[in-house]
C-alpha cells in the first residue's frame, strides 16, 4: 500500500485513523495523553514534551475518530458505504493496522452491524442473490481455515491425513485458497454462527499451538452474487466482495525481518505494507487496485505508546 505516486493514479485507497481511550491499565500508571484529534480537520496531533524529547507533529487522514467516538460512528461513516458498494458489485478489503492493544480487534466487531445492513438492503429490494463466506488465519506463512480447521494444514485439532491449504491462481489471474471452506449462507443468523465458531476455533488452535494471536493475521469474507433487471428488463449479474482483515500487531509486522522480505521482494513487497508474503498475495487484488481498500489505523493516546504511534501514524499517512 506504501506504493509510489504512480502507482497510486487511480487507486481507490481511504485512510481512517481511530484513537481509542486510556484502558484502565494506562490510567492505573497515569500515564500522559500525547495525541490530540480533531474530527473537524481530520487532524491527529502528537505532543511531548520532557527534558529528554520534544516531539510535535501532525497528519492528516481521510477520517479521524477521536476516543470518545463510537462504534456506530464508524460504522456509519465508513462501513456503511462500503457495504453500500459491495451490494452495487464492486470489491472492498477493510484492513485494521495498529500496535497490539490499539483496537483491530475491537474495530472488527462492526462485522456484525455490516452482515445486518447486507441482509436489510438485499431484503428491501427484493433482490436474487446467494452468498459465501470465508473465513481464515494466518499464521508464519501457513493458512488455517477457521471454518474447517480440520482440514488446515497446521490444525492441531485431529491427525487425519492433512490436506495443505495451498495459493492457487484461477483462469482470470485472481488469487484462490485451494481447499478453503467456502459457507453458502442465507441468513444474517447463519453469518453470526459462522463467526462465532471461527473465533472460538482461533482461540483454540492458538492456545494448542502456542501461538502468538498478535502475531497472526485473519480475513473474513463474504462474496455476494445479486441478479437483477435493469430498466430494459435484462438481467444484471452484480458480484460484491467484501474483506475484513485484522492484521497481527504493527510491532510485529515492522520488526520482523520487514528489511531482509524487502530486499527479497523488492518490487512486490514495496508496495505493501504488508511483509508476509502469503498475506500480500492472498489480498494482491486489494493491493494492486482492483479491489478498492480502507485502512483503519488504530493508536493508543498514551505516552508509553509513543513510538509505535508515530510508526503507525507515519506508514498509515504514506498509505494514502
Ligand atoms: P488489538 O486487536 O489491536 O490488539 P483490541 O481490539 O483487543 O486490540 O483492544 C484492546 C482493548 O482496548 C480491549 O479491551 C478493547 O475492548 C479496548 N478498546 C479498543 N478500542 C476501543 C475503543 N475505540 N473504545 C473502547 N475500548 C476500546
Ligand atoms: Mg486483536
Amino acid at each position: 500500500l506504501q506504493s509510489s505516486d504512480d502507482d497510486h493514479k487511480g487507486v481507490n485507497v481511504q485512510v481512517v485513523l481511530r484513537c481509542r481511550p486510556l484502558t484502565e491499565d494506562e490510567m492505573n500508571a497515569k500515564t500522559s495523553i500525547v495525541i490530540s484529534c480533531d474530527e473537524l480537520k481530520q487532524e491527529v496531533k502528537v505532543a511531548q514534551s520532557t527534558a529528554y524529547k520534544q516531539v510535535d507533529r501532525a497528519f492528516v487522514f481521510d477520517k479521524v475518530f477521536s476516543p470518545s467516538s463510537q462504534q456506530k460512528e464508524l460504522y456509519d461513516n465508513v462501513v456503511a458505504p462500503v457495504v453500500k458498494e459491495v451490494l452495487e458489485g464492486y470489491s472492498w478489503t477493510i484492513f485494521a493496522y495498529g500496535q497490539t492493544g490499539t483496537g483491530k480487534t475491537y474495530t472488527m466487531e462492526v462485522i456484525p452491524r455490516a452482515v445486518e445492513q447486507i441482509f436489510d438492503i438485499l431484503e428491501s429490494k427484493g433482490s436474487d442473490y446467494s452468498m459465501k463466506v470465508t473465513f481464515l488465519e494466518l499464521y508464519n506463512e501457513e493458512i488455517t481455515d477457521l471454518l474447517c480447521p480440520d482440514e488446515g494444514s497446521n490444525s492441531p485439532l485431529n491427525d487425519k491425513p492433512k490436506r495443505p491449504l495451498t495459493l492457487m491462481e484461477d483462469a482470470k489471474g485472481s488469487v484462490f485458497v485451494r481447499g478453503l471452506t467456502e459457507m453458502i449462507v442465507y441468513s444474517a443468523d447463519e453469518i453470526y454462527a459462522i463467526l462465532d465458531k471461527g473465533s472460538a476455533r482461533k482461540h483454540t488452535a492458538e492456545t494448542l499451538l502456542n501461538k502468538q494471536s498478535n502475531r497472526s493475521h485473519s480475513i473474513f469474507s463474504i462474496t455476494i452474487r445479486i441478479k437483477e433487471f435493469d430498466s430494459d428488463g435484462s438481467e444484471v449479474i452484480k458480484c460484491g466482495r467484501f474483506n475484513l482483515v485484522d492484521l497481527a500487531g504493527s510491532e510485529n509486522i515492522l520488526r520482523s525481518g520487514a528489511r531482509e522480505v524487502r530486499a527479497r521482494e523488492a518490487g512486490e513487497i514495496n508496495k505493501s505494507l504488508l511483509t508476509e508474503s502469503k498475506l500480500t498475495r492472498l489480498l494482491r487484488d486489494s493491493l494492486g487496485g482492483k479491489t478498492k481498500t480502507c485502512i483503519i489505523a488504530t493508536v493508543s493516546p498514551s505516552a508509553l505508546s509513543l513510538e509505535e504511534t508515530l510508526s503507525t501514524l507515519d506508514y498509515a499517512f504514506r498509505a494514502k
